[in-house]
């Protein structure tokens, strides 16, 4: 709701002391406001009916003799609620006003008053600290210049908190605070050093697209993407508590948003501006160098599954991956030896060459081509049947697996069962990617569209994202791709993959 439209009860109250459940009310003062124009005033003292502290009555003027003929609570209150009845209330350090009169709304069996309550003090600390020494009402007042002053007498401090209010409202405006909603997330923000920085926000649009943070010498501190390019930015200062954030608020100068056509356009534009910056403060898209491949190299004498940190497109090696990292890499290798007995010593061997076999050879894990056990036939036969099965069918291996993993846990070998199922998981999950990369990569150009996404372009598994996005984003590395997919590019197609998995796009044209 547009603060223009909103209704303000601005309250103050006196009491006999700090303790809602032990004190009472001893004057209650009201002023309602709505688009700056004053609507009525609410004032009444109230009889305690117990003692006023003489350091109370020194302070506000209000002694057991001025109250004793005074109605109570149970008269005055009901004509408060009537008066501030849909208004959103006001007061400051809210807290206290608004847990006196919730407490005699609960001693009276009414129902506690609309929450929550909205706290100049709070709001003050967002919007001009550290421009006054302390958000005291007093303070405020003489910082705004108020008309009304404050006294420690209800209906004064009221009328003086509700110029407060309209001298804070005006300045959170320049912040962007222009609903009920923002001046509600304002007040309940966090980060209070740096909220004055939500005005970079200002000129980001309400549209899908990609953000950068950046330092005062224009470094790239952070990137995200936003379905809602302002309101993502802006969430920022109202309340993220992470360390982090509070840092990267202290660090950030500029922000700079790129809108996208739509959430994948910006998935692919946010990994490649963060494998191209790797901003500080972004953690995910920057583990690319982690990932790892396995290769087999059918040309050697005696191939083996090999980990390796980069594959080499055209070098004729099966590649399987990339993995998300090498140890996930030597888990898929240990599922493929698990059911295939290729050799896995790293002894260079040529056709001829002769040592003593390892246990494996005992165990029946390895056909031992060292000590001449197995042919080159035979060991080809059985690597031949390794690539077909990687690169066409990986159904047997898997099952393989399956059949393994059930046959430990049946015998009650459960840490082994499990030993295997991790295998299997990490073979699977290669096995997926490289077939989806093959899949995207080998169709050329590619046009898919989804409800919420216009048609998007392909040219081998790279979207044609950035150019019509930004002039700047023609640097960022898009080239089609060749498999395998190089792990810096990984991070780019996982996004592509689960789009699809998640939206399940119509392919409007496909080369192959
Ligand atoms: S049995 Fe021979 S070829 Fe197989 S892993 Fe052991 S040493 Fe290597």
């Amino acid at each position: 709701m547009p603060l223009s439209q909103v209704t303000f009860c601005v309250v103050d109250l006196e009491t006999t002391g700090g303790s809602p459940t032990n004190d009472a009310i001893t004057e209650i003062g009201a002023v309602t406001y709505r688009g700056g124009e004053r609507l009525g005033s609410f004032q009444s003292l109230v009889n305690p009916l117990r003692p006023i502290p003489p350091s109370i009555a020194n302070l506000t003027g209000i002694d057991d003799r001025l109250v004793a003929s005074e109605p109570p609570i149970e008269q005055v209150l009901p004509a408060f609620l009537e008066f501030s009845r849909g208004c959103v209330f006001v007061a400051h350090n809210a807290r206290f006003d608004f847990g006196f009169l919730n407490a005699s709304c609960d001693a009276l069996d009414y129902p506690p008053l609309p929450g929550p309550p909205l706290c100049t003090a709070r709001l003050a600390r967002r919007v001009v600290w550290p421009d006054v020494p302390n958000v005291k009402l007093a303070t405020l007042a003489n910082y705004f210049r108020t008309r009304a002053t404050p006294t420690h007498r209800a209906l004064d401090d009221a009328e003086a908190c509700a110029e407060v209010l309209h001298g804070l409202l005006d300045l959170g405006g320049r912040l962007g605070i222009v609903s009920l909603g923002d001046l509600e997330l304002a007040v309940r923000a966090r980060g209070r050093p740096n909220f004055g920085k939500i005005a970079l926000a200002d000129h980001l649009p309400h549209a899908p697209g990609v953000y950068l943070f950046r330092s005062r010498d224009d470094r790239v501190l952070y990137v995200g993407k936003a379905n809602d390019l302002r309101a993502r930015v802006r969430s920022y200062f109202y309340g993220d508590a992470r360390k982090k954030i509070a840092n990267l608020l202290d660090e950030v100068r500029t922000i700079e948003g790129i809108r996208c056509r739509g959430e994948l356009e910006a998935l692919v534009v946010e990994a490649r501006l963060i494998r191209t910056h790797e901003p500080k403060y972004n953690r995910r898209g920057k583990t690319w160098r982690r990932g790892a491949y396995l290769a087999l190299d059918q040309a050697e004498a005696w191939p083996r599954v090999k980990v390796v940190r980069a594959a080499k497109p055209g070098d004729g090696r099966l590649y399987l991956g990339p993995f998300t990292s090498s140890a996930r890499a030597r888990l898929a290798k240990e599922a493929l030896e698990e059911v295939a007995p290729i050799r896995r010593c790293t002894t260079s061997m040529a056709t001829g060459t002769r040592f003593a076999a390892c246990a494996l050879a005992d165990m029946g894990r390895c056909v031992a081509p060292c000590d001449g056990r197995t042919d080159p036939e035979r060991y080809g036969e059985l690597v031949r049947w390794l690539a077909s099965s990687l690169s066409t069918s990986p159904g047997e291996l898997l099952e393989a697996l399956e059949r393994r993993m059930s046959a430990l846990a049946d015998a009650e070998r459960y840490e082994e069962a499990a030993s295997v199922r991790d295998r299997l998981h990490a073979l699977a999950e290669g096995l997926s990617r490289s077939r989806f990369d093959a899949w995207l990569i080998g169709a050329g150009h590619l046009e898919l569209s989804s409800e919420r996404d216009r048609v998007l372009s392909f040219d081998r598994g790279s979207l044609e994202a950035g150019r019509a996005a930004h002039p700047a984003l023609d640097d960022l590395d898009g080239h089609p791709l060749v498999r395998p997919c190089p792990r810096e590019r990984a991070d780019e197609l996982s996004a592509v993959r689960s789009w699809i998995a998640t939206h399940r796009p119509r392919i409007e044209r496909c080369d192959r």
